[in-house]
């Protein structure tokens, strides 16, 4: 049976850094399902198909193929249909429309099949918002980041701006919020913490300190 790692917690708490670099020091393969509902939001934002369920979304997700292609560099690629969609899933809009096809029942089922499937051939640190609860509720150890909105805000703030996506700090910090907000209050898989899961607040810890705190906890616990 492969390990699980669980990452869960709100947007910009330091998941997908810290899940990286766990990932790389155990290891084990990093499995972003962020990433991947964005990719679906992505997919279904080029073929116009709206927010809703219907037997052509259902008939699209039937057909949609998600990949990671790890790279030497110990990063990775996403690719939607065989296309190279990394950079592309990072855009506002698809920031901005992600929560509510995340939380369509149809959409999370076919996600939902994917990530167990590499779950059960991959020793994974997976993040996202309802790992420890839904996808891999038998996770060895599971962890869920919190950190305060401003220092959330500014986080993204700028990864955004490394990105070359220029967006003022305000409205990326009313994005996360509403995001949030609307992540942990839907009905299918919303965001919240598994009972067994180990609270994080990084608000004050460096991305070294945030690391070292998830090894330190994996190794003690072994
Ligand atoms: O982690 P990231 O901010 O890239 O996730 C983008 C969105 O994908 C989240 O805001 C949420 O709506 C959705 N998501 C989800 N379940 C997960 C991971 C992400 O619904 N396990």
């Amino acid at each position: 049976m492969p390990t699980i790692v669980a990452i869960d917690g709100p947007g910009a708490a330091g998941k997908s850094t810290t899940a990286r670099e766990v990932a790389r020091r155990l290891g084990f393969r990093h499995l972003d399902t962020g990433a991947m509902y964005r990719a679906a939001t992505l997919a279904c934002l080029e073929q116009g198909l709206p927010e809703q369920e219907s037997p052509q979304l259902a008939e699209f997700l039937k057909s949609l193929r998600l990949e990671f292609q790890p790279l030497s560099s110990g990063e990775q690629k996403l690719l939607l249909d065989g296309r190279d969609v990394t950079a592309a899933i990072r855009a506002p809009l698809v920031s901005q429309r992600v929560s509510a096809y995340s939380a369509l029942p149809m959409v999370r089922e076919r996600l939902l099949a994917i990530q167990r499937r590499i779950g059960e051939q991959y020793d994974v640190v997976c993040e996202g918002r309802d790992i420890g609860t839904r996808v891999f509720p038998e996770a060895r150890f599971k962890f869920f980041l919190i950190a305060d909105l401003e220092v959330r805000a500014q986080r993204r703030y700028e990864e955004l701006r490394s990105q070359g996506f220029d967006q003022p700090l305000d409205k990326v910090r009313e994005e996360i919020r509403i995001r949030d907000h609307e992540d942990s209050t839907r009905k299918h898989s919303p965001l919240r913490k598994a009972k067994d899961a180990v609270p994080v607040d990084t608000s004050h810890m460096t991305i070294p300190a945030q690391v070292e705190f998830v090894i330190n906890h994996i190794n003690t616990s072994l």
